[in-house]
């Protein structure tokens, strides 16, 4: 059996692997099951068991927030084999090719790598998740459709497509292979406590390791892979303090900088569907989530051309939204949504559910009204409700921090969370909202209400997306990023990071498709670095 328990491993041994991986979710598991069957031998240390423990995380994922607060309700991360992704909706979505450039506008962009150096990793991530719409992830191959000239190849705007999993339970698929394996070793319950270089300093020697019952262990490897997520792969570095107080790869102060998420505008702006006719409702069909497609469910969001954010200095920001009939906007269906939402989840959920379960029930009548309306098919959506995805510029002062006197159980270092969102951001969702109330008037629809427009007084509060991304960011120079174009941290040469505190840049897109893409990729580097 290859996936075991931390406790299987003798106190105070040492265990020799070819590649160390710390952390076993959706890179970590993919990277082992791409490492299987091959030359190498591979052991993954995965802190949490085979299901989420609340009292665990609430100790050791604990957050302590200075900037702007994290609104979104849904949990930040999961600790479990197959890590955040137990709790993840699937969304996939690539990269632009402007995403990758370095804008002037834009300080501190520019990805070492192109676009295209990513591109078939892209494609193989997408299978390897079973999306249907593996193939049809970029908006020209796509036929003609209302919604695509409304909005495509305009001089204002472009669309980006998004996706879902087709099996998003990357624990559940890489299962199977992990336990056949007899290359690979999954080690769950073992929090990885330290990453311990050598004298020099030049590489890593070993990595300590602590079990729940308070045993130790070592782990020595070829290579290392930290894929532990975008805020405990800083406080990994952070935390190991053994050969300079700065703690690893952090010559330059750049380790947890440049945290950015997704800010989100949720519900933002409605388009007010009664009385449109259906040609006008074909034209914002597809910024529907879940529209279905012959690839299966689709969504298309509109994005800024790239002429246009090059001329007026503006960020990468997609729109989409939620078609909606009037029931479909009832607190009843509102709660039933959110108990599906956990029902769904394959793991442990730590949310009251009660006032649900209520909501529901007062709302019954109106719900039992539109599942018959489903089934007969006369479902017409009434209104678009709109979300903005948006790109944030990266900040030095936007940072993950750790605080040595807040020790969780296992010795590690609490979290610091230290959010900012420019003034780039919210000028971006100002003229994207311009530009839709111009294009939709443009096409008939003129009913586009927009709290950022009408009500301008009013605070913007913005959401969370549960993207923690920049903090180990990558550049050719290790002046300007913690980790090289391979993902190889500067400076030493057997440490490795995967996942997205590696994105220099974040885009609009959600980062787990982009995060496999560079888990394959580097899988492919190992293999030839390791023959050597
Ligand atoms: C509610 C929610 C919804 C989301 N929806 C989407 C979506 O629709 N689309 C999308 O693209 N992304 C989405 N995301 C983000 C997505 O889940 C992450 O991008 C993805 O799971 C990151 O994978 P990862 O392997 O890098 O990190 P994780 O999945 O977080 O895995 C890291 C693993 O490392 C382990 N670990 C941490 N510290 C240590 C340590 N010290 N020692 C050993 N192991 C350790 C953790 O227990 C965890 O299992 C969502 C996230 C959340 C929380």
């Amino acid at each position: 059996m290859a996936v075991g328990g931390a406790a299987d491993v003798p106190r105070a041994d040492t265990l020799t692997a070819d590649v160390c991986i710390i952390g076993g979710g959706a890179a970590g598991l993919t990277l082992a099951a791409d490492l299987d069957g091959g030359a190498h031998s591979v052991v993954v240390l995965e802190a949490g068991g085979a299901h989420r423990e609340r009292a665990v995380e609430e100790d050791t994922f604990a957050v302590e927030h200075f900037g702007e607060p994290w609104r979104n309700p849904e949990p930040a991360r999961g600790r479990s084999f197959g890590g955040s992704a137990n709790l993840w909706f699937g969304r996939l979505a690539a990269p632009q090719p402007i995403d990758f450039d370095s804008r002037p506008w834009v300080p501190a962009s520019g990805w070492p790598i192109e676009r295209a150096t990513l591109t078939p990793w892209l494609r193989e991530a997408a299978h390897r998740l079973r999306s249907p719409a593996a193939e049809h992830l970029d908006i020209d191959r796509w036929p003609s459709h209302p919604t695509i000239e409304t909005f495509h190849r305009r001089d204002d705007t472009d669309l980006a497509v998004f996706a879902w999993a087709g099996e998003p339970d990357v624990g559940g698929t890489t299962r199977p292979t992990l336990e056949r394996s007899t290359t690979v070793r999954v080690l769950l319950d073992a929090t990885v406590t330290a990453l311990v270089a050598h004298q020099d300093g030049r590489a890593l020697d070993h990595v300590e390791v602590a079990r729940p019952d308070g045993g130790r262990f070592t782990v020595t490897a070829r290579a290392y892979v930290l894929a532990a997520g975008g805020l405990e792969n800083p406080r990994l570095l952070l935390a190991s303090t053994a050969t300079g107080e700065r703690g690893l790869g952090n010559d330059h102060d750049l380790v947890g900088r440049y945290y950015m998420d997704h800010p989100r505008g949720e519900g933002s702006a409605v388009v007010d569907l009664h009385g449109c006719s259906d040609e006008q409702l074909e034209r914002v069909r597809f910024l529907g989530e879940r529209t279905p497609s012959p690839v299966g469910p689709v969504q298309f969001g509109v994005t800024f051309s790239a002429r246009k954010q090059r001329d007026e200095g503006l960020l990468n920001h997609v729109v989409h939204g939620h078609l909606a009939s009037d029931e479909q906007t009832s607190a009843g269906h509102q709660a039933a949504r959110s108990l599906l939402k956990r029902v769904r989840r394959r793991d442990g959920d730590f949310g009251p559910w009660t006032d649900d379960v209520v909501a529901v029930v007062r709302d019954s009548p109106a719900l039992a009204r539109l599942a018959a309306r489903k089934l007969t098919g006369r479902v017409r959506p009434t209104q678009l409700i709109v979300i903005d995805q948006m790109e944030q510029e990266p900040d030095r002062d936007s940072r993950v921090t750790v605080d040595h006197r807040k020790p969780d159980r296992f010795g590690l270092p609490r979290v610091g969370v230290d959010w900012h969102i420019g003034e780039s951001t919210y000028r971006s969702q100002t003229v994207m909202h311009e530009t839709l109330r111009r294009t939709l008037a443009g096409v008939g629809l003129t009913s586009f209400r927009s709290r950022v427009l009408d009500c301008p007084d009013e605070p913007r509060e913005l959401w969370d997306m549960k993207h923690p991304s920049g903090t180990t960011r990558m550049a050719t120079s290790p002046t300007a990023g913690v980790v090289d174009a391979d993902g190889r941290v500067h400076g030493l040469a057997n440490l490795y990071i995967v996942g997205s505190s590696t994105f220099p840049t974040v885009g609009h897109f959600n980062p787990t498709l982009t995060i496999l893409a560079l888990t394959l990729r580097l899988g492919d580097h190992l293999r030839r670095a390791l023959r050597r």
